[in-house]
């Protein structure tokens, strides 16, 4: 599709003046640029669908939106969905929701588990394009299990595709995001949760009956920072925070960088931790030269 002027001037009716006005601030240099990007959201769930919202809302170029599940009444202690759509697939019933916002939005909408063999191959083959490299500008993991997050990261790890990561606990009150550079920050192998850490298997700990507790506050604070972050990440602005950690209890904020682990259990990290250090080193001698 063609892509659209914002135009700074007009400030009445048009919802791109106030995103233009970040130019005129000096806080971005270029936000037409937004036009251009993709972004994948995978899971669009309690943090997804709100993800997925902000960016339609900031004028995104294209999002390509993954999951296998239906709206169900039980999701409306979220924020997004609405009870009329339950029923609906979620990608369905998300894609609909956000062309209505933003129609100058391209969206495509993937009706299917990741995690399968074949879901696995459409997942990869649906960000790359023709000669096999990456349409995408980041992947936003919103997923809400171990073994979708092990699938995304592979696919990653494969394409050299910068990702982040997203999560809330199941008691609701904590959340973090993780940005993952293959080859030049922890991958999502390299620091296995703890639960993986002590061999128990996830299934067993989510008992049969007993639900996850979930707010739409801590979803969508985690949503914020997610955006937040991919907003810095593609135009360029502030410092993009490679992991950021919510307590609410608490109001703390924890930052950090995850080193990659030259052990990591998937094979294909380490050679990419190798290679990036081969172009960090060329690079510091380059400029130690100049
Ligand atoms: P709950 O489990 O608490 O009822 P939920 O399943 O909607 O809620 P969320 O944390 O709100 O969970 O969202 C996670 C989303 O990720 C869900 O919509 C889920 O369908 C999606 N998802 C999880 N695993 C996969 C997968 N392998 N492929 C595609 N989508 C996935
Ligand atoms: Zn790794």
């Amino acid at each position: 599709p063609k892509v659209k002027e914002m135009s700074a001037e007009v400030v009445d009716s048009n919802p791109y003046s106030r995103l233009m006005a970040l130019q005129r601030m000096g806080i971005v240099k270029d936000y037409q640029r937004i036009r251009e990007k993709t972004i994948a959201v995978v899971g669009i769930g309690g943090v997804g669908s709100v993800a997925a919202e902000m960016l339609t809302r900031c004028g995104i170029g294209r999002l390509l939106l993954y999951d296998y599940d239906k709206v169900e009444l039980a999701n409306m202690n979220r924020l997004f969905f609405r009870p009329k759509q339950a029923g609906m697939t979620k990608t369905e019933a998300a894609a609909q929701t956000l062309r209505g916002i933003n129609p100058d939005v391209a969206i495509e909408s993937f009706t299917m588990n990741i995690t399968t063999l074949q879901g696995f191959d459409a997942f990869k083959a649906s960000i790359s394009d023709g000669d096999g490299t990456s349409r995408v500008d980041l992947v936003l993991s919103c997923v809400d299990n171990y073994e979708a997050r092990m699938t995304i990261n592979q696919v990653c790890l494969e394409m050299e595709q910068t990702w982040m990561e997203s999560g809330v606990s199941e008691d609701a009150v904590s959340g973090h995001i993780q940005v993952v550079i293959p080859g030049e920050t922890a991958c999502f192998a390299c620091v296995p949760p703890l639960v993986v850490a002590s061999g128990i298997d996830e299934r067993t700990l989510k008992r049969e009956g007993v639900c996850a507790a979930s707010l739409p506050t801590t979803m969508g604070i985690i949503a914020g920072l997610l955006v937040q972050n991919t907003l810095k990440y593609l135009l360029n602005f502030g410092q993009v925070t490679r992991y950021l950690g919510y307590s609410s209890l608490t109001d703390f904020f924890p930052t950090m960088d995850i080193k990659p682990n030259p052990g990591c259990s998937n094979r294909l990290c380490p050679k990419l931790q190798a290679a990036f250090q081969r172009r960090y080193n060329s690079e510091e001698a380059v400029a130690a030269r100049s």
